[in-house]
């Protein structure tokens, strides 16, 4: 029987259950613009977004005395903040098992040939479809965006310290415009970890590509963010492997 031919047929994964919400993994290098353009889906499509070292310390602090996450949380002042495979595994199972029905973005996630597996076998086994945006840039374009990344420690409480992006004040640039404390540059946007973390993607993309691609036939898409192309948000749409909701 030919496969149909849709936007939402699976790929050889095995038949995937409409009823369970599709799952969008968005990778790229630091400065790539992940994190933009996982909260443009998420507000698009309603979907919410996993970002694996954030569960980590959620389940650190909701469960102190579980050995299993304070290990977690102690591998996190490793220079590059990995989490153990199956921790992170755990973690993103967790999650995608606690909302089978709510669409959900994993934002940086897999890191590497092992995370990418596990979560191609486990949404296969639950009927749930994967598919991947992969962001790229151009050196010169992520160092840019590296360098002049800010985050404000105020508005920004995500677990673990600001990550998200702050806009500056425009009569005073060193200051958040929303709430005017000091804006700070994340350590790992910082010389030696900012290109460890770059050279950890790089050696691990071509993995991450072979297992989902050619071992699980999920749908690949590379969007590229420099400034001279359209802005990502005004190409979601026609990337987007799901519809958009209703309001
Ligand atoms: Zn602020």
């Amino acid at each position: 029987m030919a496969p149909r031919a849709s936007a939402s047929a699976p790929g050889r994964g095995g038949p995937v259950n409409a009823a369970h919400a599709l799952v969008v993994a968005v990778i790229g290098p630091p400065g790539a613009g992940k994190s933009t353009l996982s909260r443009s889906l998420a507000e698009t499509c309603t979907a919410s977004i996993f970002r694996v070292r954030e569960a980590a310390h959620r389940a650190a602090h909701a469960d102190p005395v579980n050995p299993v996450f304070a290990a977690a949380l102690e591998s996190t002042r490793d220079p590059l903040g990995w989490l153990p495979d199956l921790l992170a595994h755990h973690l993103v199972r967790g999650a995608l098992d606690a909302a089978p029905y709510q669409k959900m973005i994993l934002e940086g996630f897999p890191g590497n040939d092992y995370q990418a597996r596990a979560l191609a076998l486990h949404l296969r086994a639950v009927g749930r479809q994967l598919s991947v945006i992969e962001l790229t840039a151009r050196p010169g374009t992520l160092a840019g965006r590296l360098a002049r990344r800010r985050v404000c420690p105020s508005c920004d409480t995500s677990p673990g310290g600001p990550r998200h992006p702050a806009a500056a004040s425009r009569a005073l640039p060193s200051l958040c415009s929303a709430c005017g404390t000091p804006l700070l540059v994340r350590d790992t946007d910082r010389g030696e970890q900012a290109a460890a973390r770059q050279a950890r993607y790089t050696a691990n993309l071509p993995g991450i590509r072979a297992v989902l691609v050619h071992e699980a036939g999920v749908p690949w898409q590379t969007l590229a963010t420099d400034p001279d192309e359209p802005p990502a948000s005004a190409r979601l749409l026609s990337l987007m492997p799901f519809e958009r909701t209703p309001l």
